[in-house]
């Protein structure tokens, strides 16, 4: 019996299975593990299949209750200044990457250890070392990957270097979505450094120069395009198809040595499809979702509603703000502007107290 337990293992081990530590915790600036027990999961379940509601709970809190989210839309959407959040969705699906590069230690340390908000969205450099395969003696690969992560998983991750990651996924979540629309002027300064940077590479744009017009709306649609091919391009080289014959059945699967691999795996699928993962335009939501019809813009029929209210009280706001710079008072504005007798009031105040 023990044999048999051994051997679906091996099995497990050949297929799309991952691996991660029971729990794990925040220490200074790194996430840990706080077990030595390993427990292994299909993240592709989680990509067919939204998310169980008590995860997004547990992730997010009340706050997202309720949200249709996926492995990797979830992962795109934690807030990089919640590291909590972070923590709770490692707790749940393990670390994204591993710091198998030992001899890069004092390195990593010295780039992520006690600094914030690095991310050089225009380098891939960092990414694929992260997103690699493990280099092992081929002798110790084989078929024990569980192994693999209690080893690796010792050491922990720093919370900046996951980070970096969320925030690249946003970059290109965000160029992604852009590239229909050419809208240059609303772009994030994350994004405008990726297209500063890439554009280089791009033979147009080294024959207009800086030229504007039609021709800079090539280069920057080819620009994104570059960097998408390069960036995905280079997650893929760490995945392979693997089969695995079990019993009467024959499985298809995916072998990669990062979670994060499998996260672009399904990225690039949902781009393929034509299913890229939005984020909502409720600027008080911001979760990435993906939208069944084309022009969805809001994650749930509940943001479309906050974001009509939201627009429409920042719109008052606005006006009770010239009235207020016209030197009107508030009885004045009162009269001027109908309903929500407190509001005005405690913008004014809040006016008043800017003005000060
Ligand atoms: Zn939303």
């Amino acid at each position: 019996m023990a044999k048999e337990n051994n051997q679906n293992e091996k099995q497990i081990d050949f297929s799309t299975s991952w691996y991660k530590n029971e729990e794990y915790q925040l220490k200074d600036n790194q996430v840990i593990p706080k077990s030595t027990s390993i427990e292994s999961y299909d993240p592709f379940d989680y990509y067919r299949d939204p998310l169980p509601g008590w995860m997004v709970e547990y992730v997010f809190g009340n706050e997202k209750k309720g949200r249709k989210m996926f492995i990797h839309t979830s992962f795109a959407s934690l807030d990089v200044n919640n590291n909590q959040q972070i923590l709770n969705w490692i707790n749940l699906f393990g670390f994204p990457f591993f710091s198998f590069l030992l001899e890069e230690k004092e390195k990593r340390k010295k780039l992520y250890e006690n600094k914030e908000g690095i991310f050089f969205p225009n380098s891939i450099m960092t990414f694929s070392k992260k997103i690699g395969r493990f280099i092992l003696h081929t002798n110790e690969r084989k078929n024990n990957l569980s192994l693999d992560v209690s080893r690796f998983e010792k050491d922990g991750l720093y919370l900046e270097e996951i980070k970096e990651e969320i925030r690249r996924i946003n970059v290109i979540l965000e160029l992604s979505e852009v590239k229909k629309g050419m809208d240059l002027f609303s772009l994030s300064n994350n994004a405008n450094d990726v297209l500063s940077a890439w554009r280089i590479y791009v033979p147009q744009f080294r024959e207009l120069g800086e030229e504007r017009g039609e021709e800079s709306e090539l280069v920057f649609e080819l620009t994104v395009q570059k960097y998408l091919q390069e960036t995905f391009n280079l997650a893929l080289e760490a995945v392979s198809p693997t089969i695995s014959f079990e019993k009467q059945e024959t499985i298809w699967g995916w072998r990669f040595d990062s979670l994060l691999a499998a996260i672009y795996i399904m990225l690039s699928s949902d781009i393929s499809n034509k299913l890229l993962p939005r984020r909502c335009a409720y600027v008080k939501c911001k979760t990435y979702f993906k939208p069944g019809r084309e022009k969805n813009i809001y994650c749930t029929p509940e943001c479309q509603e906050k974001a009509k209210t939201y627009r429409s009280r920042e719109k008052k706001k606005m006006e009770v703000y010239e009235l207020w710079k016209a030197g009107k008072t508030l009885e004045e504005i009162n009269n001027i502007v109908k309903g929500e007798k407190s509001r005005i009031k405690g913008w004014i105040n809040k006016f008043n107290k800017w003005g000060n």
